[in-house]
């Protein structure tokens, strides 16, 4: 897309706000808005805002930054009825280099160096998860499921449905491709898939597809949240992360003389994988909330392992081969911030494939069912407990801080450190009822 295509399609649909978007450093979507006279300054990357008021930006001494529009990213937004369009931004400093505490410029570094070593690029299919929840009389949401089915059901009147239907609709006026739509396991939660591509373009889906969720759902009367254990004792929210090194000649991930159909790339990058998981799980799994999702039993993994079949290890490889060889992350959750999480799995894995780590043998048992003894056996390690422990094991990995940089590296952990200490203040129900 060129800049006279998007003066044109501005003018057809009769455009009146443009809305530049960019992610704060844990991945919250920050949208600036401007009349559509201001069309040019936007195209020609001059639009200025006050980076010190963004979480993990820059100080106040040095706050002046520029947004500089994606054009690829281009898109009207179908629930606005064609009045409001929107661009996905990279940031720029106020001497108009490339700002490093932007998490879009982590994942474009990532890249490169994939690049650098003969990739053409990776490609991402995710599966993000949500539940909906119903509205109070007041409009505030009730965190109590809306239904009472599971995977796969439908109900009669299944206002569910309508949603995801509605949602799919949404998607696919954006330039989505979804695959498939369904009700997910737990009672209130749905899962829509969309076609897998390019990592950047994924996260950048990944990030409006959250916005397009809560934004129709809205209108179906429901609360869409992406938390990632909203409910105790019924399954958590994840997003899995299907990914797949490409070169020019196609699928590097896929060998045909190989016994499981894997070449070397693909064995090394999930060894690369499973060597960093504690210390990336900081970013994958990035709240409080997220570690009660890694507990056994609800098809969320907690064991550091892989396998062809297995839903509990951390790593699955689905059984589709040639062009849709992958290997599927189980541990993400939804409220990841995505470019950060693909950046950081995606050095991990070049991590595996440069230094040519070996591959352990797969997992094929239920390792929620094994003993302690037997995993320690194994080597099968645990993902981090909590928050706290995949802190620290991100603090211990030079290559994962290398891969976020300074500036991200520093503003991240100081962040969710904050996070952390905030919690600890906190004395939960559970612990009353237990220990009054
Ligand atoms: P599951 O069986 O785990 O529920 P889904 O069908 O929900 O899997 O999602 C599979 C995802 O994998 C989709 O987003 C799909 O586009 C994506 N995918 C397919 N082939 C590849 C590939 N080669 N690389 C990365 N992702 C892929
Ligand atoms: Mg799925
Ligand atoms: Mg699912
Ligand atoms: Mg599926
Ligand atoms: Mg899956």
């Amino acid at each position: 897309m060129d800049q006279s295509t998007i003066k044109k399609l501005v003018a057809e649909n009769g455009v009146e706000f443009i809305i530049l978007q960019f992610v704060d450093v844990i991945g919250n979507l920050k949208h600036l808005e401007l009349p559509i006279s201001q069309l040019e300054k936007v195209l020609e990357g001059e639009v200025m805002f006050d980076g010190s008021s963004i979480t993990g930006f820059t100080s106040i001494e040095n706050s002046d930054m520029y947004l500089k529009p994606d054009i690829s990213t281009f898109a009207v937004l179908p629930w606005s009825e064609g009045k409001e369009a929107r661009f996905i931004c990279d940031v720029y400093t106020g001497d108009h280099k490339p700002f490093e505490g932007d998490p879009r410029s982590c994942l474009k570094r990532a890249l490169e160096k994939a690049e650098a070593l003969g990739y053409s690029g990776l490609n991402v299919g995710p599966e993000p998860e949500f539940f909906l929840f119903p509205l109070d009389e007041n409009g505030n949401p009730v965190f109590t499921p809306h239904d009472e089915i599971g995977y796969f059901d439908v109900s009669a009147k299944d206002r569910g449905q309508k949603a995801r239907q509605d949602i799919t609709r949404t998607l696919n006026a954006m330039g989505y491709e979804v695959e498939a739509l369904h009700h997910e396991v737990a009672i209130g939660q749905h899962e829509v898939d969309f076609k897998y591509g390019d990592a950047l373009v994924t996260a950048d889906r990944i990030v409006t597809f959250k916005w397009v969720v809560k934004e129709v759902a809205a209108k179906h009367g429901f609360y869409a949240s992406f938390m990632a254990k909203p409910v105790a004792r019924i399954n958590g929210s994840g997003m899995h992360v299907n990914q797949s090194l490409f070169t020019a000649s196609g699928n590097a991930f896929y060998d045909a003389n190989d016994e499981l159909g894997l070449s070397s790339d693909a064995r090394h990058y999930i060894a690369g994988i499973l060597k960093h998981a504690r210390a990336f799980a900081a970013v994958t799994n990035p709240t409080v909330n997220s570690y009660k999702r890694l507990v056994p039993g609800y098809e969320a993994p907690c064991y550091i392992a892989w396998s062809c079949s297995n839903r509990s290890a951390l790593i699955r490889i689905p059984a589709a081969r040639k062009a849709a060889t992958r290997i599927e992350v189980r541990c993400p959750d939804p409220t990841t911030n995505p470019y950060l999480a693909l950046a950081l799995m995606l050095v991990s894995g070049l991590d595996g494939i440069e230094n040519k780590l070996p591959l352990v043998a797969e997992t094929k048992e239920n390792i929620y069912h094994m003993s302690d003894s037997i995993r320690a056996e194994k080597g099968i390690d645990a993902l981090p407990a909590d928050l706290n422990e995949a802190l620290n094991c991100l603090e211990q990995d030079e290559v994962l801080k290398s891969a976020l940089g300074r500036h991200l590296y520093d503003a991240y952990v100081s962040t969710k450190r904050e996070e952390w200490d905030e919690y600890r203040l906190e004395v939960h129900p559970w612990e009353v009822k237990r220990y009054n």
